[in-house]
């Protein structure tokens, strides 16, 4: 009976998907719906959950050793930027971002990523984005526009440092890339089993 729910709920939720999924609030409170019971289902279950939290704590983890980094950029490049991106870019919530930011807080957004009417992100306002790393689309970390690669190449400090900084950036967005597929993979595999 419990395989039937979680089979049922997954299959709505990938049927939902269109090129930005869950616009509508019935279909927005039909895949919260749907992570809820399913992750409360899994929960009862035992070794599958523990492996997709692990995997969600270390998503997490990898979101705070690329906060600092990430803000010192940020800090130096958007300020002054003349082309804001979330002014114009077209982001949403996908079953990853969905699942994980369920899994590190336990709660979900109100409803899918929009645009104003000017056409900027609903979550942009006067002083950057109102939504904590944590809680935006992964896209919304991973992308390094222009502005900030040239901030990052042309850091003052060593080159040693210049190094590290890379090194740290390139590895840790490939790590959560890495991580966040898996955590997908490991979700569909235990609801479908
Ligand atoms: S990330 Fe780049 S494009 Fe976006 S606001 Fe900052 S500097 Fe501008
Ligand atoms: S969620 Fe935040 S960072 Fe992402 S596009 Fe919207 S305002 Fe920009």
């Amino acid at each position: 009976m419990q395989e039937k729910l979680l089979k049922k709920n997954y299959t709505k939720m990938v049927n939902k998907k269109t090129t930005i999924p869950w616009q509508s609030e019935e279909a927005w409170i039909q895949v919260v719906l749907s992570i809820d019971k399913t992750i409360a289902a899994l929960s009862t279950q035992g070794a599958e959950i523990t492996r997709i939290r692990t995997l969600a704590q270390q998503i997490a983890q990898g979101y705070a050793e690329l906060e600092t980094i990430l803000e010192e950029v940020c800090l130096k490049s958007c300020p002054t930027c003349v082309d804001v991106c979330c002014s114009r870019a077209t982001v949403w919530y996908d079953l990853k971002d969905l699942l994980l930011i369920y899994l590190n807080t336990g709660t979900l957004p109100d409803r899918q990523i929009y645009k104003q009417p000017d056409h900027s992100c609903c979550n942009l306002t006067p002083s950057g984005c109102r939504l904590l790393r944590s809680e935006r689309p992964f896209i919304c970390t991973w992308y390094i526009c222009p502005d900030q690669k040239n901030v990052i190449e042309g850091l003052p400090d060593s080159e040693e440092k210049l190094a590290l900084f890379r090194t740290i950036e390139k590895s840790t967005i490939d790590k959560i890339k890495t991580a966040r597929k898996e955590l997908e993979e490991e979700y569909v595999e235990a609801i479908c089993s």
